[in-house]
């Protein structure tokens, strides 16, 4: 009995002290089977009325209508019980606390009327009928109540207590003998059933923290699932449900939905610089930066690599403009890492939902085309997405895929273009064009295809079987022929330029001074160190080079003496301008001299006109190109036409 006591203490604190939402969670044990709270209402007030019909005693008529009428209440608060899941858990706490008020009330009103009848029924009743059926319905429910309500074991004890104790009284203001031994073994009964409710409540507690535990473990797990490790936003998986629940809400409205792609520029010189740590530290930085921003109204997430994305409502393509000016300056800013300043830029893709597209796959194809347009514009800048981007930036991708075998193919071939003397005469040197014919594109022009090579990386093992097929074809050329190559800055820049040069001189066995490089006017401004250490070494093996398009770039005269160019080829605008403009032929007549001065050869390209050649004569240029002596040709018309034969008519490229 002590022991039950001290028990009941403890249930005290340890009922306060369990959470409000545990709380509610036990309490749905209460609603979780109405039927037998049904069952038991309807036996227990049909037994009474029973009871109190055929006694005919005017008490117990009341008591059984009382009866009757708090359990037709109990079995439709019963069955009226709103849906779990409409319920949130502030709303589920507050509906817990109002709820067990009105269960408690209900089930002690109930339980104190049914021990009250029994009460009566002993008192006003001879019938030992009666009083039997009295006795066991309340005892029987009684016993029923300890097991069914053990998740408030309040309430339990309190129903236990409310029906047994006037059935007691009842029994012992008899003074029966009999009556009072039943009495004393309904108070043992009694303790007995608190002892059971207190365990079973023990057992439906633990079961419900253990259950709680796991939901709140699984509910952990799915959500680091569905993040970043390294920044910590959304991962890919979590920002396509994201994005597609963000769409289907988006309805009719004037509301629209921005889809921002970002891509880091300058990100992977940091990396290969400063180490992954330091790339790593930037990339969170970013996303930190981005999620504080536009996280919680938005979506913020890491695609992958250095490419994030931001969604975020919008009303106006003029606050989509404002959002991504915000995402790059946001970008911009360094991020600190051991003790350096980390600066990267942004290139934004950005497309508008509904206007660029209705579903998550065309959206985010769109913001990507739109910032493969932005890349393309050059570092730090934003495009929308346009209709007509598609199909031009989808070519330069499907070209960049075909490239990948078209070596091993077969699908390059060469082209070269004479250069003759002033008199028009005497082939100098012929310059390698080179040319890609696709088995699904056809002919393409080097113009569009050399800067995909360039992009992609191709351009390093396509430019040296052009240098190595050069060398091979010019071999079979007289001596006093040489072969132009055009070098990509990229294949200039690479370390083994040199090894390339030299195993291709070696292979064909041409003499080293038959080979001209020419390398356009941009390289000087790209990198001037490394194109001047590069350049010095390929005439180092006696190779000569050649400054090509001279006067499109923003070269200055003075980067002439700096740089060891043997020849230097005048743009064809100038050219084209000889006729209309004396200032053309002022510059035209300038660099040749200044050329001459500094010990270098000029070659005047895209000679067109009679005219143009005879004033690049009085120019005294040392050289002339373009498609008024000869377009480009294959190889074997270069050897009729070295050979003696005029195939000018017939060279075309
Ligand atoms: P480029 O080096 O300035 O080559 C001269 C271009 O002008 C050639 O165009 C040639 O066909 C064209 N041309 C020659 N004479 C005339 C003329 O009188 N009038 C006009 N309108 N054009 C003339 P192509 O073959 O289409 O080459 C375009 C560019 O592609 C070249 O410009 C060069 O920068 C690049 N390229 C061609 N082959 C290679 C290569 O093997 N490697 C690299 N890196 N670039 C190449
Ligand atoms: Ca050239
Ligand atoms: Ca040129």
């Amino acid at each position: 009995m002590s022991g039950l006591i001290s028990r009941l203490r403890q249930l005290r604190q340890s009922d306060q002290a369990i959470a409000a939402s545990v709380r509610a969670t036990l309490l749905e044990s209460l609603y979780a089977s109405p039927q037998s709270l049904i069952i038991g209402a309807i036996t227990s007030s049909g037994i009474t009325g029973i009871v109190a019909y055929v006694s005919g005693n005017r008490w117990l008529v009341v008591c059984a209508l009382a009866i009757a009428l708090v359990a037709g209440i109990r079995m439709i608060d019963a069955l009226k019980r709103p849906g779990r899941a409409a319920r949130t858990r502030s709303s589920k706490n507050s509906w817990a606390a109002r709820q067990e008020f009105i269960y408690r009330a209900g089930a002690l009103g109930y339980s104190a009327l049914l021990g009250t009848f029994g009460l009566l029924t002993l008192v006003h009743s001879d019938d030992g009928v009666l009083q039997l059926l009295a006795v066991t319905t309340t005892i029987g429910y009684a016993a029923g109540i300890a097991g069914r309500n053990a998740g408030r074991p309040w309430i339990a004890l309190s129903q236990l207590c409310f029906a047994s104790l006037p059935l007691t009284v009842g029994l012992v203001v008899s003074m029966q003998p009999l009556k009072m031994a039943l009495a004393a073994v309904i108070v043992l009964f009694v303790v007995a059933m608190m002892d059971i409710t207190l365990q079973t409540y023990g057992v439906i507690l633990k079961a419900t923290l253990v259950s709680r535990e796991k939901a709140a473990l699984a509910e952990h797990h799915a959500a680091v699932a569905r993040r970043d490790d390294l920044t910590g936003v959304a991962n890919r998986t979590a920002f396509r449900e994201q994005f597609e629940s963000r769409l289907q809400a988006l309805g009719h409205g004037d509301r629209r939905l921005a889809i921002f792609w970002i891509d880091l520029d300058r990100f992977k010189e940091i990396n290969d610089s400063f180490g992954h740590l330091a790339g790593n530290a930037l990339l969170a930085g970013v996303a930190k930066r981005l999620d504080t921003e536009f996280g919680a109204t938005g979506i913020v997430a890491r695609l992958g690599g250095d490419e994030f994305a931001v969604i975020c409502d919008v009303v106006s393509q003029t606050e989509a403009v404002a959002k991504g000016e915000r995402i790059i300056a946001l970008v911009e800013q360094p991020v600190h890492h051991d003790g350096r300043a980390l600066c990267v830029g942004a290139s934004l893709g950005i497309a508008l939902a509904p206007s660029d597209g209705i579903d998550a796959d065309t959206l985010l194809k769109n913001a990507d085309l739109a910032l493969y347009r932005a890349k393309e514009s050059g570092r730090g800048q934003m495009r929308f997405y346009e209709p007509l981007m598609d199909e031009k930036i989808e070519r330069t991708r499907d070209l960049g895929a075909e490239m990948q075998g078209a070596l091993k193919r077969g699908e390059f071939h060469l082209m070269f273009q004479p250069i003759f003397d002033l008199t028009g005469q005497r082939i100098l040197s012929c310059e390698t064009l080179l040319r890609w014919t696709n088995r699904r594109y056809g002919a393409i022009s080097p113009a569009e295809f050399i800067p995909i090579a360039e992009e992609n990386g191709l351009i390093v093992v396509i430019g040296d079987w052009v240098i190595r097929e050069a060398c091979r074809t010019a071999n079979d050329w007289p001596k006093d022929v040489t072969v132009a190559v055009n070098l990509s800055p990229i294949q200039l820049r690479s370390t083994n330029m040199p090894t390339v040069i030299m195993s291709a001189l070696a292979a064909s066995g041409l003499a080293a001074d038959r080979l001209e490089l020419e390398v356009t006017e941009s390289v000087l401004l790209e990198d001037i160190d490394a194109s001047l250490a590069a350049l010095d070494a390929i005439n180092r093996l006696d190779v000569r080079t050649t400054l090509d398009d001279f006067g499109t770039g923003y070269s200055s005269l003075s980067y002439l003496t700096k740089f060891p160019f043997q020849t230097l080829k005048i743009d064809r605008s100038f050219i084209t301008d000889l006729e209309q403009s004396p200032a053309s032929v002022a510059i035209v007549q300038t660099v040749i001299e200044l050329a001459a001065k500094l010990g270098m050869q000029t070659v005047a390209e895209g000679v067109e006109t009679q005219a143009q050649l005879e004033q690049l004569r009085r120019t005294r240029c040392d050289a002339v190109q373009g498609f008024l002596l000869a377009h480009p040709m294959p190889a074997s018309m270069v050897m009729t036409m070295l050979a003696g034969k005029d195939v000018k008519a017939s060279g075309r490229s």
